[in-house]
């Protein structure tokens, strides 16, 4: 991963640029924002300009043998620790590098419910167990097959039990030489303060709306102005706005369809039709789901656009069709409204809510705001 492909403010990427450029890497950094944000991708970019070959002032060159081993994350001197589902065959990471690599390259802005789907497992089960401190410490006892610097990253680091992070407290503090560790957290202010104490924290931000769109437009094959859509939708968050985007290529035909009849559903209060577009938003997976609510709010978005400066709208024919009396209901009166129901069910189902008690409550609310508009 390039440090241009990273959707995170360049005030952060300029500050480890300078730490390499001075030799002034700390042996254990600690990368910390908020689910969604950019820890990962920036860790994993600062791993391959550490390591590259033939790097220049601002980022990797992405062609030399340590770029392209890292682009498939597997560099012989790059180790990875994430927690996983413990079980007869999955003791340690490594027992789940394929997935975990097959996850993280399809979606690098990946959280811990989203690797938790990817295992088939509930989240709350995701842990670090303490045997993985024993390979830890093994593999940095070797020497670097490449003869440089070793990286050891650690991804959702708060997932370790006490124990776990008891046992790698020693070699955080005194590592090998030429070994780095990357601590990757969602979560950096519940771990252990003897942890942080012995990192250097780095605050990975949000980017700003044109950062984000930028590095979406050139990852997500999206047209710059729905990326900058998506961007604004998913308030800089680049894990939503990358998920809203998959949402506009994958599948806005089955979305279009689901908000509709949802729509209907609510508007009339059918209670056996709400009940029907629940069952089919509830078999979709957590992350179709997401993108089913962040399509909506693209919808409603649209639908205001639509009326009230049809020069901006920009929809897909069968969209412009519904909207023809859709717009009818939603306005500049209940607008705001509108997207905050459709943001706080998508806050939700993101962590790990019940689908069906979240549609259930949000079809009652519109149901309500529909008829209300409609009395006005
Ligand atoms: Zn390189």
């Amino acid at each position: 991963m390039l440090f241009s492909q990273v959707a995170a403010p360049p005030s952060v990427k300029k500050h480890l640029l300078k730490m390499a450029a001075t030799h002034q890497v700390a042996h254990a950094l600690l990368f910390a924002g908020v689910d969604g944000a950019a820890q990962l991708p920036l860790a994993l970019a600062f791993a391959q300009y550490i390591l590259c070959k033939n790097r220049n002032e601002d980022d990797s060159c992405n062609q030399c043998p340590s770029c392209l081993k890292i682009n498939k994350l597997a560099h012989p001197d790059v180790h990875f620790v994430f927690p996983i589902t413990p079980g007869k065959n999955t003791r340690v990471s490594d027992d789940a590098l394929a997935a975990f690599r097959e996850s993280v390259l399809h979606f690098p802005y990946l959280n811990a419910i989203d690797w938790g789907d990817a295992l088939e497992a509930k989240q709350q089960q995701l842990a670090i167990a303490a045997e993985e401190s024993l390979g830890i410490i093994k593999k940095l006892s070797y020497t670097s097959y490449e003869g440089h610097e070793k990286i050891m990253l650690i991804w959702l680091p708060e997932k370790m039990n006490t124990t776990a992070a008891n046992k790698i407290l020693k070699i955080l503090e005194e590592p090998p030489n030429d070994t780095f560790f990357f601590l990757i957290s969602n979560a950096g202010d519940t771990l252990l303060p003897t942890i942080i104490s012995r990192t250097q924290f780095i605050k990975v931000a949000l980017p700003s709306p044109e950062t984000l769109s930028e590095v979406i437009s050139s990852m997500c094959d999206v047209t710059s102005e729905a990326a900058m859509e998506a961007a604004h939708l998913a308030q800089n968050n680049p894990r939503e706005a990358w998920l809203l985007t998959q949402t506009e290529t994958a599948e806005p035909s089955q979305n279009l369809e689901l908000f509709k009849q949802f729509m209907r559903a609510c508007f009339k209060f059918d209670a056996s039709k709400v009940i029907e577009s629940i069952d089919v938003f509830d078999k979709l997976g957590r992350i179709k789901q997401q993108q089913f609510l962040l399509y909506s709010l693209h919808l409603i978005r649209n639908s205001l656009l639509f009326k009230h400066a049809p020069t901006a709208f920009s929809g897909t024919t069968e969209e412009k069709d519904f909207l023809q009396k859709f717009h009818l209901h939603v306005g500049l009166q209940n607008y705001e409204r509108f997207s905050a129901l459709f943001s706080e069910a998508c806050y939700h189902i993101e962590r790990n809510g019940n689908s069906k008690i979240i549609m259930m409550d949000l079809s009652f609310k519109i149901n309500e705001l529909l008829i209300k508009n409609k009395q006005a």
